[in-house]
């Protein structure tokens, strides 16, 4: 696409718009910037755009394309007249993907996005590789598109609210982590959710991977859609019969060989296409879903080209993400576990089923159209003991709570409050608190660190009062 001197307007003036901005004028296009909240040109990064040439729209300029941030929905009635009007619409992502030359692992699914990219990153590094995470994890991909090589690798994590956008976005290999209800505020069912997540593989050719779970039935059900070559990952150690009558035996999915075709897990070691690559005890994350995590890491890094033993290097030395499931404070034999980045059901399901002793949960912040039944019909039969809830969806979740008889609740003010009934509640025997809410933090926080962060400082003030 010819940029020079053409007219791009930028709308959604948070990171990665503020990114695809930079980008637009550092390729010469003329840039005109819009955002529904008028406070956001006051921001420095946006009157530095202004000083080198960028406008505010008023109304009245015309534009070659507008370029959206993953924050701005698809029907957003600004979107919805440009299209009326026969104007382009370009995602950040798209508009990234298609000037960065280095090939694109793209990491989508409901939960495990940030801890595989990053994870693939690390361990790419460790094979020798150069490799950059990009995308929803942190750095916008407009920010890193034009100064990356052919030789570099560019890991980026893509959310729904990316995909939605995509038309031409091809990666040479896609993950899928998993698939579970989430934002289904903005994506209205669950129909459409799958297909954005799917919309990852639709350019994708017999040249290209996806590295799709074989565990969730979504997902693997992409595998009857995709043109890539489809590598597994799966938590369980397949019988080859089982899996071989999944694939009709030989479609040309099914590895010759006598194992799995991909990663998988056989109790006690990471494997791959028969092979043991490391075991889960030398991963220094824990957690099902970690091992889950690993797994599709391995098929994603097979599948990139590098050696089973490089890859074990690589898991050995890579510590998690913080925010998620972080052990971060230990006393009186209390346990205090954030896991503020669980932000669905699907994700507190996941922290409740590794927790091994007596739990307090702490939930609740704002709800986005889910179903929290299965995360109570979880609590009756797991480790939990108590939930306390909190913030402003707590109705919601109250309701839910007492309409599927789970009635081991307490409702807390804020989370300093919840800390302490929490801590109350395990004193003498011990156990865990584990801050899980199942909800966004944007009830009361500016992002799910803030609460990360309110949480331990709350766990802190608590011991040294
Ligand atoms: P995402 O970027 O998709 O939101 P993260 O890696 O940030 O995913 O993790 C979000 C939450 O999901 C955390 O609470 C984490 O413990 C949990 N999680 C991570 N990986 C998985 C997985 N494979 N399956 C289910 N939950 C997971």
């Amino acid at each position: 696409m010819q940029y020079k001197n053409k007219v791009f307007l930028v709308y959604g003036l948070a990171k990665s718009g503020i990114a695809a901005a930079k980008l637009l004028l550092s390729l010469k296009a003329s840039v005109i910037l819009h955002d529904r909240d008028e406070g956001v040109y006051k921001k420095q990064e946006v009157i530095a755009l202004l000083e080198c040439g960028a406008q505010i729209y008023d109304g009245t300029q015309g534009f070659y394309a507008a370029v959206v941030s993953p924050g701005v929905p698809i029907d957003d009635d600004f979107l919805v007249n440009v299209k009326r009007g026969g104007g382009k619409i370009i995602g950040e992502l798209e508009l990234g993907s298609l000037l960065l030359s280095a090939p694109i692992i793209a990491v989508t699914g409901t939960n495990g996005k940030t801890t595989v990219t990053t994870m693939l990153t690390h361990v790419l590094k460790s094979c020798g590789e150069s490799a950059f995470s990009l995308g929803n994890v942190g750095t916008p991909i407009t920010e890193k598109a034009t100064a990356l090589k052919p030789t570099d690798f560019a890991v980026v994590e893509a959310s729904s609210f990316q995909l939605e956008t995509i038309k031409a976005f091809c990666p040479h290999i896609a993950v899928i982590t998993n698939i579970t209800q989430d934002h289904l505020d903005r994506h209205y069912s669950m129909e459409n959710y799958v297909f954005l997540k799917g919309q990852i593989l639709k350019n994708m050719t017999s040249s290209e991977f996806a590295v799709l779970n074989y565990d969730d039935k979504t997902v693997r059900a992409f595998a009857e859609k995709t043109n890539a070559k489809v590598i597994w990952f799966s938590f369980k150690d397949w019988a080859l019969s089982e899996y071989q009558a999944f694939n009709g035996g030989s479609d040309g999915k099914c590895f010759d060989g006598a194992y799995f075709d991909g990663a998988y897990f056989d109790g006690q070691f990471l494997c791959f296409r028969g092979e043991r690559v490391i075991e889960a005890n030398a991963l220094n994350v824990y957690g099902r879903h970690n091992i889950e995590n690993a797994l599709a890491v391995i098929s994603a890094c097979w599948a990139a080209g590098e050696s089973l033993e490089s890859i074990k290097q690589g898991l050995e030395t890579f510590r998690g993400a913080n925010h998620r499931l972080e052990r971060v404070f230990e006393c009186d034999n209390v346990t205090y576990y954030n896991d503020s980045k669980a932000t669905n059901v699907g994700a507190s399901i996941t922290a409740v089923d590794c927790m091994d002793k007596n739990t307090v949960i702490i939930l609740g912040g704002e709800t986005k159209s889910q179903d929290f039944k299965p995360l109570f019909d979880k609590l009756k039969n797991s480790n939990v003991t108590l939930a306390i809830i909190v913030g402003s969806g707590k109705g919601e979740l109250i309701k839910c709570a007492v309409d599927n008889d789970y009635f081991s609740f307490y409702v807390a003010r804020d989370l300093s409050d919840a800390v302490r009934l929490a801590k109350s509640h395990l004193s003498g025997g011990g156990g865990n608190v584990l801050l899980s809410p199942a909800c966004s933090s944007l009830d009361q926080y500016k992002n799910y660190e803030e609460r990360g962060q309110a949480f331990i400082d709350a766990v802190k003030a608590l011991y040294e009062a």
